[in-house]
Formats: structure tokens, C-alpha cells, sequence
């Protein structure tokens, strides 16, 4: 096989089982049915559902009926299975199980403790008072991802997010346990969810906290609504933002290019997940060429994996068909950005990047 050729002829089992990073994946985003079914069993929940393949079309038909239905009732419906330490650890578990199947040998997995608390069903938070301490929650995800990693040898560390709509007191929480979490693998903290309603300036304080900590910062902007490119200057400016996720207009602008580069800062694309949101219509949209020939620290990653119902590979493998410019040497490349922009310290980057190459010049 010859790794330069054109990636129009690339076939998707040779990125299947090529090693890979995921920068941008939402636990909550990723699990699969068998186990929400299994957890909704053992649990004696009703689902809206008989089995994990009506449960599949269960969230099929949510996205048929709009996007703001998907995200309410889909993502409240995986999460109001995630309010117990030891449902947390099982899904933080088989999340590991996920990336061994698709070999992505490093991930860095984010989800906001705000809705884990156990007291939400569906999002009804604040009634009955909190039952699980953010550092609870945390340590439970990181037990599961510890054993995960025990067993199927993936490498994972966990982006602490504040879901933007929290209040900014709520903000600061998260970021008080966030730090205080350092010790179980938790290497930064993200700000997810909805942007054009919240944006980031809501909790500078937060982020503020992180200044000066061994925390990183990464922070969903440029994905959604009409101040993309204000939300990404202030979540540089203000958030002091080490990546942004999303970030899908960057390379239409010349001053956020310039920023990201005079920064070094690592764009999580997720081509895929804008597709599926219908963000854009096609992914050259995001310009990943010119991001590339600027020398960007841009990567590929997959967002909601299982709830979208594609794998970091579909990703990877449907943008190559669009952009036929990228080869293998290109896919490898998109790698090295990951690991370069990993939250990683700097001799596991140098590590990664060695395993990368290694997956990648092997014929
Ligand atoms: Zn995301």
C-alpha cells in the first residue's frame, strides 16, 4: 500500500486501523444504546424503547424532529442514566471499550458534572438538592476511564466542562472541583453547550480561577449562532483559551489565523458533528486546507460519537472523500496536531508522536 496516495482511494479500514487521537468527545455523547439499555434495566428506568435497537431509532427520530428536540431529549435521556458514581464509572468504562474498537490510542473525554448529580432527570435540575459533590462525580468518571484503560490499554485524561447555561456562580463550582481534581487525570477545563445564548464572558470568573494552575483551557466557540467570531476573540482574549472547540470559520478570517498561530492555539475540529447538526452543508466549509498550509495546530475529532451515530473514523474517512487532497501522510499529520496540541505533558507528546509514526509507516 502505497501511504502517499490520494485519499479518494483510501479505504476506510485502512484509517480503522491506523492509531488515532480524539480531542473533542463528550462522554455523554457516547454511549452506546446496549449499555443506556443495560443501565436502564439494572436500574428499572423506563425507557422509551423495548430493546437497544429501538432505542437507536428512538434517538433517529428525536434528530428528525429538530435538532433542539435531539438535544433535550437525547442527550437529557443518556444523562438521566448517569446520576449514580457507579453508573458513571460503567459509562466512563465501556467510553474506553469505544475507542479500543475504533483505535484511538489517546482521548482527552469531556462532560460537565453539572448534570450529574443525581438529582436530574431530564435536565430538571435544582429539585431535591444536589446528592453527588462535583469532586464525587469526577473521581467516579476517572475510576471508570482508570479501569478502561487497565483493560484495553487506552491512554485518557478528562476536560472538566461547565455547561455554558449554568450560572456563573455554577461556573466557579465546577472550577473549584476541576482543580481540585488535577490528581485524577483531569488536565483541563472546557466550557460546552450552547453558545449563542451563553456566551463566554458568562463565566470568565470561572476560567479566571484556572490562571496561573496546571489547568489547560478549552472552550466550544465558533460553532453556533451569529457572534462566532466575537466568541472566539473573547474566549482567547478573556478565557485565555489553549484550543477552541469547533472553531469551524477561523480560516475565513485573517486576524483569528493570525491569533490561533501567534498563540499556538489547537483547533478541535469536528467536521462530522457539524454535518450532522447541519452547521454546514459541506465540510470544505471549514477551510481544514488553508488551516493546514497556515501551519494551524488544527485536528479532526469526532464530538458525540455514538448519539451521531458515526465513528472518529466515519469522521476522518468522510472528510477525505470530500477533501481528496489529504492522503495518508495528511491523516498522519492531522495526528501529530492532536498530539501536538494535547494536554498532555511535553515527553507523553513526544510518546505519542512516536506511536503515531510508528502506526502510520507500517505498510
Ligand atoms: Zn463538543
Amino acid at each position: 500500500m502505497d501511504k502517499n496516495r490520494n485519499a479518494g482511494a483510501i479505504k476506510k479500514s485502512e484509517i480503522k486501523i491506523r492509531p488515532k487521537i480524539d480531542l473533542h468527545r463528550h462522554l455523554d455523547g457516547d454511549v452506546k444504546t446496549e449499555v443506556l439499555f443495560n443501565l436502564a434495566r439494572k436500574n428499572k428506568i423506563h425507557l422509551p424503547a423495548k430493546n437497544s435497537r429501538e432505542l437507536a431509532e428512538y434517538f433517529k427520530n428525536l434528530k428528525n424532529a429538530g435538532l433542539a428536540n435531539l438535544f433535550r431529549e437525547g442527550f437529557g435521556l443518556v444523562t438521566s442514566l448517569m446520576q449514580t458514581p457507579e453508573n458513571l464509572e460503567i459509562t466512563a468504562y465501556e467510553e474506553v471499550r469505544n475507542l479500543n474498537k475504533d483505535n484511538i490510542i489517546y482521548a482527552e473525554i469531556q462532560f460537565a458534572p453539572q448534570y450529574h448529580t443525581g438529582e436530574s432527570v431530564y435536565y430538571n435540575h435544582g429539585e431535591g438538592g444536589q446528592k453527588n459533590s462535583y469532586e464525587e462525580i469526577i473521581k467516579s468518571v476517572w475510576r471508570g476511564l482508570k479501569h478502561g484503560e487497565h483493560d484495553f490499554g487506552v491512554k485518557t485524561n478528562l476536560i472538566i466542562d461547565i455547561g455554558r447555561e449554568a450560572a456563573p456562580e455554577i461556573g466557579v463550582e465546577v472550577a473549584k472541583a476541576a482543580i481540585k481534581c488535577a490528581q485524577y487525570n483531569v488536565v483541563a477545563l472546557g466550557l460546552a453547550t450552547d453558545e449563542a445564548n451563553f456566551p463566554p464572558e458568562r463565566h470568565r470568573q470561572a476560567f479566571q480561577l484556572t490562571f496561573g494552575t496546571e489547568l489547560k483551557r478549552s472552550v466550544h466557540a465558533g460553532e453556533f449562532g451569529s457572534q462566532l467570531h466575537k466568541n472566539i476573540i473573547t474566549s482567547i482574549n478573556e478565557l485565555k483559551a489553549d484550543r477552541l472547540g469547533h472553531a469551524r470559520i477561523v480560516s475565513q478570517y485573517e486576524d483569528l489565523l493570525q491569533k490561533i498561530k501567534e498563540k499556538n492555539i489547537g483547533i478541535e475540529s469536528c467536521p462530522e458533528s457539524n454535518i450532522f447538526t447541519d452547521l454546514i452543508k459541506s465540510r470544505h466549509e471549514i477551510g481544514i486546507k488553508r488551516l493546514f498550509e497556515e501551519g494551524a495546530l488544527v485536528s479532526i475529532n469526532s464530538d458525540d460519537p455514538a448519539m451521531f451515530g458515526y465513528t472518529l473514523t466515519d469522521t476522518i474517512y468522510r472528510l477525505c472523500k470530500e477533501e481528496t487532497w489529504i492522503d495518508m501522510e495528511g491523516i498522519r499529520k492531522l495526528q501529530i496536531n492532536a498530539a501536538m496540541s494535547s494536554f498532555l505533558k511535553q515527553d507523553e507528546k513526544e510518546a505519542l508522536v512516536r506511536l503515531i509514526n510508528k502506526g502510520y509507516d507500517t505498510n
